[in-house]
């Protein structure tokens, strides 16, 4: 086992990357253990033109290098492999990779989430040329187009309205012939003329060549097939938190999110703190996650200056 470090930071995307920024220039010296597939969700994203400071967009895994090149030149070090399991039931904090032990005072939690996919053929080709799973960094790439929407729930209703912004047409296409969907959402899509349904059916293949071109959709109940033409292909059937090492140890929501305290990054666990999308299912942006990133940061950076004037208490009542 190396000796113990004052912060450890579990997942490189733009939460994990801002806190090691932070902590390395408070000089903690970060451990940044960032994940095999290091960057997160926007290494499947193209342009990002959402991002302050980007005046003329930049692409997602250029972003995230920058993100990491920046919190590297003060001194940040990276472990680009996966974390295999946690101990935080005593102290210091323990984090194995693979069977390399590594402990801390502090742990932030920044392992993301991932959108769900469909998981038929060619959706992974097509992704960043015309299917995708976020509206919101997407959608503006699709003015005067038609759209597919995957999906009954909130999210589905939520992305249908906002993609007729820059859409003529938005077909929902959802499996079964009730929602899941609030009602107050769902009566809001029905409302929208530009938005039409598809329901007992799902999305069996995409078709196209350079781009999507059409979706193969089969009926539910018949089984029969039909094909669709379209330009794009939204997937909003929901996303997964990244958390099956820590829902054992950490207070999470019932879809799996890392419960923080309100305005504080902090768990159930003295220090031990969580940033980004693991613990935020309602905004889920690259620079919301950033924001907390930097909260997680000060928090530790705080909970560690605490902990040096009362060596051994629990301080969480201090930070
Ligand atoms: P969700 O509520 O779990 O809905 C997922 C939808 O995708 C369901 O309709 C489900 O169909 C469908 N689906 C799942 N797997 C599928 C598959 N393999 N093929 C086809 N369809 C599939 O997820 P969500 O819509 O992302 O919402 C997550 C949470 O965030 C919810 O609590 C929601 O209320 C909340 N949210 C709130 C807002 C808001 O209030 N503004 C916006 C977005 C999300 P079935 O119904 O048949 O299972």
């Amino acid at each position: 086992m190396s000796e113990t470090r004052e912060l450890i930071i579990i997942g490189g995307g733009p939460a994990g990357y801002t806190a090691a920024l932070y902590a390395a220039r408070a000089n903690l010296a970060p451990l940044v253990i960032e994940g095999f597939n290091w960057g997160g969700q926007l290494m499947v994203t193209t342009d990002v033109e959402n991002y302050p400071g980007y005046p003329d967009g930049i692409m997602g895994p250029e972003m995230m290098a920058e993100f990491r090149r920046q919190a590297e030149r003060f001194g940040a070090e990276f472990i680009t492999d996966d974390v295999a399991r946690v101990d935080f039931s005593e102290r210091p904090l323990r984090v194995w990779v693979e069977n390399d032990e590594y402990s801390a005072q502090t742990v932030i939690v920044a392992t993301g989430a991932t959108a769900r996919w469909l998981g038929i053929p060619r959706e992974q080709h097509f992704q960043g040329r015309g299917v995708s799973a976020c509206a919101t960094c997407d959608g503006a790439f699709f003015k005067e187009k038609e759209l597919v929407v995957v999906g009954g729930g909130d999210s589905a209703m939520e992305e249908a309205n906002f993609l007729t912004r820059y859409a003529t047409k938005v077909t929902v296409v959802h499996r079964r012939n009730e929602f899941r969907a609030s009602q107050i959402m769902l009566e809001r899509a029905r409302a929208n003329p530009k938005i039409s349904f598809i329901t007992n059916a799902v999305v069996d293949d995409i078709l196209g060549d350079a781009k999507v071109e059409a979706v193969m959709l089969r009926d539910t109940v018949t089984d029969g097939i039909s094909e669709l033409k379209t330009d794009g292909v939204f997937v909003a059937i929901g996303h997964d938190p990244t958390t099956a090492l820590f829902v054992d140890q950490l207070d999470h929501d019932a879809a799996g999110y890392l419960v923080t305290k309100p305005h504080s990054t902090e768990t159930n666990i003295d220090g031990v703190f969580a940033a980004g999308d693991v613990q935020d299912h309602t905004y889920r942006q690259a620079v919301t996650a950033a924001g907390s990133g930097c909260m997680a940061a000060l928090d530790a950076e705080r909970y560690l200056a605490a902990l040096e004037r009362h060596p051994g208490t629990a301080v969480a009542a201090e930070v």
